[in-house]
């Protein structure tokens, strides 16, 4: 295996991206991260790739979208921030079958929940500035390959483009990966705790989680995931004002767009992360005005449960 560090996740999107040339076609998820998004939207498009934005739950939709001049498949999972999953053994199956590389962002799972590569995955990326480094001070990408020639041709672009990560911040990252195992058995713990708390909550519409057995894809997640992270999304019954009122009403959820790190943050997707996304393409892949994404830290599961319990309460 082969590793890259990155100076920022999008870097290692970039330097991925690169692979491609005009003409090329990715086909990729609808529901995928805002940067990747803004990305293919703003640059890549520029530089005359094509991508299409499918369903990447139905195995016949990926297969449809692929074209004769389809080069990439990018996918995540769990998604961002719906949480769904995808097939990650469907999507290397396809790649192989079509000749088309199969990217992964796998920043929500982690390796400690979730190895892509030893699924058939040519490229895992991750933004290490999230669960990898965990202590929300460093900004740092990866990628991870098995094949060393795929390898040397992302590190001579790495070399030409020349997105390194600073040596202060790799080795704030090192210290950060030291304890991502721990860290990584505490978030996912209190996202349990605190998914099954809002899911038996009156004021609470619907939990995305991908530990909980109603979640609908809580088989394969089991069948792919030796842990489901520390990401839960969850609807309160209110609308875009009253999901303003709960965000603004938590104290120890601190209001902020990222993840990963060992502090709780709160954000809502539709006005933060996912706003560059047009309304009716929100709409029609669910990221409602009341929908609020959490990343659970490793505080006191309690706390996180007595805070969101009064936040809710003024709506
Ligand atoms: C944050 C994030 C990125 C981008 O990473 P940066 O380090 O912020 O550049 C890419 N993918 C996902 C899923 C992310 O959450």
């Amino acid at each position: 295996m082969h590793g890259l560090a990155f100076s920022t996740g999008i870097a290692a999107v970039d330097c991925i991206m690169n692979l491609l040339r005009s003409g090329d076609h990715v086909v990729t998820g609808d529901d995928i991260y805002g940067g990747t998004y803004r990305y293919l939207e703003d640059v890549a498009e520029r530089r005359g790739i094509t991508f299409d934005y499918v369903n990447m739950y139905d195995e016949a939709a990926v297969e449809a979208a692929i074209k004769p001049n389809t080069k990439m498949i990018w996918f995540e999972s769990p998604t961002n921030p719906l949480l769904n999953l995808v097939d990650i053994e469907m999507v290397a199956r396809l790649g192989k079958k079509h000749d088309v590389l199969t990217v992964i962002d796998n920043t929500f799972a982690t390796p400690i929940c979730q190895q892509p590569l030893g699924m058939g995955i040519d490229i895992v990326m991750h933004s290490a500035t999230k669960y990898l480094n965990g202590h929300s001070d460093v900004i740092m990408g990866a990628v991870m390959v098995n094949d060393t020639e795929l390898y040397d041709q992302l590190k001579s672009f790495q070399n030409a483009i020349g997105p390194t990560p600073s040596p202060f911040e790799c080795f704030l990252a090192q210290r950060g990966l030291k304890t991502l195992a721990i860290r990584m058995q505490r978030h996912q713990e209190n996202a349990m705790k605190v998914a099954q708390f809002l899911e038996q909550h009156p004021k609470v519409e619907e939990v995305l989680y991908p530990g909980l057995p109603g979640h609908r894809h809580h088989e394969l997640a089991k069948k792919q995931m030796s842990g489901f992270s520390g990401m839960v999304s969850f609807k309160p019954k209110t609308d875009l004002e009253g999901t303003i009122k709960v965000l603004n009403a938590t104290e120890i959820f601190i209001l902020a767009v990222s993840l990963g790190g060992v502090e709780s943050l709160i954000e809502q997707p539709a006005t933060m992360t996912h706003f560059e996304m047009p309304e009716e393409v929100r709409k029609e892949v669910g990221i409602t005005d009341n929908l609020i994404r959490l990343s659970i830290g490793i505080e006191n599961a309690d706390d996180l449960i007595a805070d969101l319990d009064q936040a809710l309460s003024v709506i």
